[in-house]
């Protein structure tokens, strides 16, 4: 008998695409293979995400779509997970009740057994917990790279931010042991990684659980003594908690990259109380400075909200001063709308939608333009790409590789014989405000060709050769 099939859909942040990698892996674990494209999938999972706008409706709309399709595949299972699973608890089987499992954030260890579970029993099995279980970190993983990783340092979340969900629905921050998440690195390194991303909803708090303020410092730091890893990042800080030993480890770590994506979600200090964000627009800029002298090719990045209740155009209109001042290389902008469950929902002097828009447009010119000039000062510099699978793009006739240079800039790069893995220096030709071009190739260094993805089952890999916005 053939195994049966799965394909992982995913919805939301970087949290999410990584236990992605974990629900892969349990099922491959369990003996399923990933469907290929052409073929209906035996199982498909659903990995939710609660922040954004109408995800309730896309999931809906998700599950109504495939409805035909279990009814002419009768042994399909369905399952949905993530945040909106565990922010709607059983109601899901009751609007969809063709839904076989629906788990939460905090089980998703459990899912094989429930999807088994749901065939014998032929009926809809719903587990949520309260509180995690295991860390996804120590399941195992299907990975979508197999030169990049993400490595989960903490889950949940202390803050309070009063536009956030994540806190209600992944918990208070739980922080794993510097021990556990080395012995992850190095088994990944082993595997032929070559760049990690240190993942949490603020990795600045990393080891306020066990008492060690300076813990995140000097978890960089002993990334920095791994023999072949190459590149380090982290996602994400907070500028509550960002200290200047992690802008010093950052600095004096050659393989932590010289790039940051720090949130600053609004310039004006006022909304910021209102956000419960307890920072400053002040403190804020101060970090910046810091990072730059320390780390003068520091690419910085951020996430802003616009039109969050009570914002007035003197509001907005420091947002937009400190986002000149920060000269920020690249930017994801946010149009404010409600988000059930959060506190920001029943704020009043809720924002226009049409001055919310204006607003927008305004801030992303800005962006874009200041992005634009910052990438035009890197014509004709050298840059060190690490090729990436499916970041390639068509120009006309030429197909491009494309990958992320040490800062973590989008790169396209003339065709040549570099494969995914690989790592290229080539000299930037052309800037856009969102990427650059380097079709000047100095020189490829080439690594092992691998055909696929290994799977890892807590550090003992089972496969062969073979991937807030909110905090
Ligand atoms: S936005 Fe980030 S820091 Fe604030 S509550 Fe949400 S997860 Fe925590």
């Amino acid at each position: 008998m053939s195994p049966r099939t799965y394909d992982v859909r995913t919805f939301g942040c970087q949290m999410n695409v990584h236990d992605s990698e974990r629900i892969a892996g349990l099922l491959e674990q369990a003996g399923y293979v990933k469907a290929d494209g052409a073929q209906t999938p035996d199982v498909v999972v659903f990995n939710t995400c609660a922040v954004r706008e109408n995800a309730d409706n896309r999931l809906y709309g998700n599950l109504g779509h495939l409805l035909p399709t279990k009814k002419a595949n009768p042994g399909m299972q369905i399952a949905v997970g993530g945040c909106l699973a565990q922010k709607d608890r059983g109601t899901i089987v009751e609007r969809a009740p063709w839904v076989d499992v629906v788990f939460g954030t905090h089980n998703v260890g459990s899912l094989p057994v429930l999807l088994e579970r749901a065939r014998i029993e032929q009926e809809s099995q719903v587990e949520l917990l309260e509180a995690l279980e295991v860390f996804p970190s120590t399941l195992p993983a299907r990975r979508e790279s197999a030169y990049r990783a993400w490595v989960s340092i903490s889950v949940g979340c202390n803050n309070t931010c009063t536009f956030c969900i994540v806190p209600s629905l992944r918990g208070k921050e739980r922080d794993r042991r510097p021990g556990d998440i080395l012995r992850e690195v190095h088994a990944l390194v082993d595997d032929g990684v070559i760049e990690i991303t240190l993942l949490g909803q603020n990795v600045n708090s990393y080891g306020a659980e066990f008492g060690d303020k300076a813990a995140f410092a000097k978890l960089l730091r002993a990334c920095g003594d791994i023999d072949g890893l190459e590149r380090v990042r982290f996602t994400s800080p907070h500028p509550r908690d960002f200290t200047d030993d992690v802008i010093d480890a950052m600095a004096e770590t050659p393989n932590v990259m010289p790039s940051l994506h720090m949130p600053l979600q609004s310039g004006s200090d006022r909304v910021l109380k209102a956000m419960r964000r307890s920072y400053r627009a002040d403190r804020y800029l101060g970090i910046l400075d810091r990072v730059r002298a320390a780390m003068p090719d520091a690419a910085i990045t951020t996430d802003v909200i616009v039109g969050f209740p009570g914002e007035t155009d003197d509001d907005f209109a420091r947002t937009l001063d400190v986002v000149r001042a920060a000269r920020f290389a690249g930017a994801f902008t946010f149009q404010y709308s409600k988000r059930p469950g959060t506190p920001a929902a029943d704020l009043p002097d809720q924002v226009p939608a049409d001055a919310v828009a204006h607003r927008y447009r305004q801030l992303v010119e800005l962006v874009d333009d200041i992005a634009w000039t910052e990438n035009k000062t890197l014509l004709g510099a050298a840059v060190e790409v690490l090729v990436a699978e499916g970041e390639g793009r068509k120009d006309g006739a030429t197909h491009r590789l494309s990958g992320r240079a040490r800062d973590n800039r989008l790169v396209h790069l003339a065709a040549c014989d570099a494969v995914p893995g690989d790592v290229a220096t080539a000299r930037v030709t052309y800037a856009a405000p969102h990427h650059l071009v380097a079709d000047d190739v100095l020189a490829v260094r080439r690594r092992t060709a691998r055909e696929s993805v290994p799977v890892q089952a807590a550090g003992v890999f089972v496969g062969m050769p073979s991937f807030a916005d909110r905090c």
